[in-house]
Order: structure tokens, then sequence, then C-alpha cells
């Protein structure tokens, strides 16, 4: 059981940009307020600030619900932490 926690999307776009510019890709997650399914966007790397629900066609808001991602990262960047220092 996993808690499902929602942040407000300014917060989400940062921390999914610094997944992003590790090598990873996200995908933005939120839950409907009409039926209150859970919801996984289905375009890579793409945050929006209204998310359809195909269930129960309503739009949720997300600017004032809030919402969150599923970050995927590759395997070579495992250990990065802190990307405090980055050269290219
Ligand atoms: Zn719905």
């Amino acid at each position: 059981m996993t808690k499902q926690i929602d942040f407000p999307l300014i917060e989400v776009e940062e921390t999914a940009k610094a997944v992003i510019a590790r090598g990873g890709f996200i995908y933005q997650k939120w839950t409907c307020g009409g039926c209150g399914k859970r919801i996984t966007g289905n375009v890579r790397n793409g945050l929006f600030i209204k998310g359809h629900c195909e269930e129960c066609n309503h739009v949720t808001d997300l600017l004032v619900t809030g919402c969150n991602y599923v970050a995927f990262m590759p395997a070579n960047a495992r250990s990065v932490q802190q990307p405090t220092e980055t050269k290219q």
C-alpha cells in the first residue's frame, strides 16, 4: 500500500525537470476529481494543468488539486544523487 500524495504543480515541475536533466523521464499522475481514480498520463515528460479522465470524462484542474509523477531513471544514472556538479 502506497499513499498517493499530490503536490503543487510548480513543485512537481521543479523536481520533474531535475529527473529529466539527469537522463530520466516522467509521466504525470493525478487523482480524478470526478471519480477519484488515480490516473497516469500517457505523454512522456508531459506536465499539464488539466487532466482528462477517460472513465468519467471529468477534467481535473491540476493547478488546484496538485499532481505527482512516476519517474524512470536509466540504469547508468543509479549513482547520481546530487546534481551539483554537472559537466559535459
Ligand atoms: Zn474520473
